[in-house]
């Protein structure tokens, strides 16, 4: 459980293509394909993260207290991303229905972004809601200038709770991004699988110009 002041694991799977997805979509057919996008994340989740929020087309989630193993955090991302496309081949759409929900599902994929960091939590009303600028940053993250669709992005001070193992193991790309009031943040970047059973191509990343 969260104490008051604490450190933790800030983990958020968030649905890559759903803003123009929705735009040109029947609402209700919108919001079938991503509740049922988003319970399959939740189905998937096995790192003992807590929910916090529903985010529109985010799960925001978090861990306090000590970082998990780096293969554990990959496996969750592996997992959750499997898992949503999975979720999204076997979606039924409404028959004829030719929406932008029922007929683009193959343009949503997952992005995945973390952060380590310091969270306060707030009451408020009958919520219990997490504050504080770690907070925001893996927020901002969500906003990036990736020529990507399908990756798993995180800061670097994750990178140095997993130690040096998640970025010689997994393939990480390094990649800068400079935020409003955070100013120049580097970031790690693996590319992930758009399909379900794919491996991990860090060359791709490479290849689009952030090696
Ligand atoms: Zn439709």
């Amino acid at each position: 459980m969260t104490r008051p002041d604490d450190r933790g694991l800030i983990l958020m799977p968030d649905i890559s293509g759903y803003t123009a997805f929705v735009h040109a979509a029947h609402p209700e057919h919108a919001q079938a394909v991503v509740s049922t996008l988003l319970e399959a994340l939740l189905q998937a989740e096995q790192l003992g993260l807590e929910l916090r929020d529903i985010e529109g087309d985010a799960l925001f989630s978090y861990r306090a207290g000590a970082v998990p193993a780096c293969e554990r955090i990959m496996d969750q991302v592996t997992r959750w991303n499997e898992a949503f496309h999975e979720a999204r081949r076997r979606y039924q759409p409404s028959e004829g229905c030719r929406c932008g929900a029922c007929g683009q599902l193959e343009s949503l994929s997952l992005k995945v972004v973390a952060h380590y960091g310091r969270v306060r939590v707030q009451k408020i009303g009958p919520l219990h809601k997490l504050f504080g600028a770690d907070v925001i940053l893996a927020h901002r993250l969500l906003k990036n200038s990736l020529p990507l669709h399908s990756y798993f992005l995180f800061t670097g001070a994750l990178a140095e709770r997993c130690g040096r193992g998640v970025t010689t193991r997994f393939g990480c790309v390094r990649h800068e991004e400079d935020y409003p009031v955070f100013g120049p943040t580097m970031l790690n970047v693996i590319r992930l699988p758009n399909t379900a059973g794919g491996a991990v191509d860090p060359d791709v990343v490479r290849a689009a110009g952030h090696g």
